[in-house]
């Protein structure tokens, strides 16, 4: 059994017990077996081990943890966003063209496309990443979608009812009973998650409702994009069904707030239903971002995620997102950098990633800066040193 200790951390993020928060600790080390965080303590202290990593005083992060992604899919949209700057509003309809790609490229087409964003997207320090279906939208396609996230990632999620195909554009209906039995019969092997847009102009909240029940009845765990665009019932539909979180959330109501906060775990822990915050989709189609103040001071737990996808949210960047929660949504450097790990693992439902306690899997990031403060401080700078997941470098 091979060890290895990554020591001399200036500044070690461990979300877990320690300074403020993110259970920040000075002068740190942490021993790694067999890609689990066996040790954390003092630099000085540290027990003896095969090989050794020394982060030059650097600072250290668990892996980002990024909830919301969407990556198989073909062609890219940047003619629409072009226009979209020069004023066109946003309205989720270029969703069809990439469907047309998508379902014109081959399996190693999306392959490749999925393993360039998965590898971008470690590059900048995120050690999971969630990958949704919902550019295939016949029943082949989810399938062929998700068996191809698959291949990169265990947090697979069924979104078949991303938008009604243009086929079905007269008989929602339908579509929604395709999406619940042959095409969810089909995408289940491949999903842990299943997943609605649910929004005026892609599914109401019937729909929704009918279909993440399905899921849930398959055994898949529930998560949906909810008030993104307009307000609406989404995000308390989400809190009827557990989800274990409600994506984009950036036109809530006092209800929807107050609902996400019943959801509260009675150990003081936060939310069993998370809100994720997406701000590079804001940033994208230029609109008002979500008021994480309003969730925070509610006690809601929050993770921020990117969006990966091709029309409203083209970055892969994590720390691109912590700078903007911190810049424009008045969240604390501490609060971006929780709720882009530990907030994030809370989104997913997993307690083994996201935090640098014994036990948890040895994924984490050393930064070319001595704190964490610098991901929103020096936004755009490359500032991932280097990636560790499962306690090897990829
Ligand atoms: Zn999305």
């Amino acid at each position: 059994m091979s060890s290895l200790l990554v020591d001399n951390i200036g500044e070690l993020v461990t979300n877990g017990a320690g300074e403020g928060p993110l259970g920040i600790r000075r002068d740190a080390a942490v021993l790694v077996e067999e890609g689990r965080v066996v040790w954390v303590g003092p630099s000085a202290y540290a027990p003896a081990a095969d090989r050794r990593l020394d982060a030059g005083g650097a600072a250290v992060l668990p892996g980002f943890v990024d909830s919301h992604a969407h990556l198989v899919f073909a062609g890219d949209r940047a003619a629409e966003f072009a226009a979209r700057m020069a004023g066109q509003p946003y309205t989720g309809g270029g969703i069809r063209t990439t469907v047309g790609a998508t379902r014109a490229a081959t399996d190693n087409e999306l392959r490749a496309t999925v393993r360039r964003l998965r590898g971008e997207a470690l590059r900048q320090g995120t050690t999971t990443m969630e990958i949704k279906s919902g550019y295939g939208l016949t029943v082949a396609d989810e399938a062929r979608s998700l068996r191809i996230a698959a291949e990169s990632s265990t947090e697979t999620t069924f979104l078949g009812a991303h938008v009604v195909p243009a086929e079905y554009a007269d008989r929602p209906d339908d579509y929604v009973s395709l999406v619940c039995g042959p095409m969810l019969a089909a995408a289940t092997p491949y999903a842990k998650w299943v997943d609605v847009f649910c929004e005026r102009g892609a599914f109401d909240v019937d729909h929704a409702r009918a279909i993440l029940a399905c899921g849930q009845a398959a055994g898949l765990g529930v998560r949906i994009h909810a008030n993104q665009l307009g307000p609406g019932a989404g995000v308390r539909l989400g809190v009827e069904l557990d989800a274990a979180s409600v994506d984009h959330c950036t036109h809530l109501s006092d209800a929807d707030v107050d609902a996400l906060a019943g959801t509260a775990h009675s150990d003081g822990s936060g939310t069993r239903t998370v809100a994720t915050l997406l701000p590079g989709a804001e940033f994208s189609t230029r609109s008002p971002y979500p008021d994480a103040r309003r969730l925070l001071d509610a006690g809601v737990t929050v993770a921020l995620a990117t969006d990966c996808n091709p029309g409203s949210s083209y970055t892969s960047s994590i720390p691109f997102c912590v700078a903007l929660a911190v810049r424009e949504m008045r969240m604390t450097p501490a609060e971006a950098v929780w709720a882009a790990t530990a907030g994030g693992a809370r989104a997913l439902r997993r307690d083994d990633i996201g935090v640098l306690t014994p036990g948890a899997r040895a994924d984490l990031v050393v930064l070319d800066a001595p704190s964490y403060l610098h991901l929103a401080y020096r936004p755009g700078v490359p500032l991932i040193r280097q990636v560790m997941r499962n306690g090897v470098t990829p």
